[in-house]
């Protein structure tokens, strides 16, 4: 099996660390300044077997496309295309019962879906982060989403949180944690034992949704 590999020189990594990108199913190598390409090479075909067995467990990619179905919200969702002309057509983008529908042509529906679904993440996540912050005291700024990987939030010194777009997808409990640790960090910019308390405090029973993301995290990413 041949599989591409991106490799990434990292200043600051201080071994050879392989890991699979859950999003694009490609293999990441991230090397240490110094180390000869040779051997960075050397070190990923020894762990063939591991790779192959890291994507096969990938859960299969779900498109963006007419019949696929999304978690949205918490809620299932299939995708229906809907043609330029069609007559009820409640905006570009709308919910029906246990459907999404997007109007328009079939090429533009990934993007209509991906630009919908960043509306209602900002929205659903802005509203539950002043829900939160009111309960903490704390004075909230701004909230933004972005097509991070790396990391669920964050919370700048401003007092301003940024949440990936693709939390859209995890079940209310996991956003809802999300939302709250970023929150308690208005208050307390470390993970002491302080800022648990506050975290505890806005949502019931973390170890649940911890545990799920560290579980069902990369699967966020498999859609689209
Ligand atoms: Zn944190």
């Amino acid at each position: 099996m041949e599989l591409p590999i991106r490799l990434k020189v990292h200043p600051r990594a201080s071994r050879i660390v392989l890991r699979v990108d859950p999003q694009d199913a490609a293999v990441d190598l991230v090397v240490p300044r110094g180390v000869r390409l040779a051997e960075a090479v050397e070190f990923a075909r020894s762990k063939g077997d591991w790779i192959r067995r890291r994507i096969e467990a990938l859960p299969p990619r779900v498109p963006f496309a007419d019949g696929s179905t999304i978690p949205v919200l918490g809620f299932e969702r299939r995708i229906r295309h809907r043609g330029p002309r069609c007559r009820d057509a409640r905006g570009v983008v709308w919910l029906e019962p246990g459907e999404l529908h997007v109007v328009g042509e079939e090429a533009h529906l990934p993007r209509r879906v991906a630009d919908w679904l960043k509306l209602h993440a900002r929205d659903d996540f802005t509203r539950r982060a002043r829900q939160f912050a009111a309960e903490t005291g704390r004075p909230l700024r701004r909230v933004t989403v972005r097509d991070t990987r790396s990391r669920w939030g964050s919370c700048a010194v401003d007092g301003s949180l940024s949440f990936s777009w693709r939390l859209v997808h995890a079940p209310r409990f996991v956003i809802d944690y999300v939302v709250a640790h970023e929150v308690a960090h208005l208050s307390e910019m470390n993970h002491g034992h302080r800022f648990w308390a506050v975290v505890d405090r806005l949502v019931p029973d973390i170890d649940r949704p911890r545990a799920w993301l560290r579980d069902n995290g990369g699967s966020l990413l498999r859609y689209g």
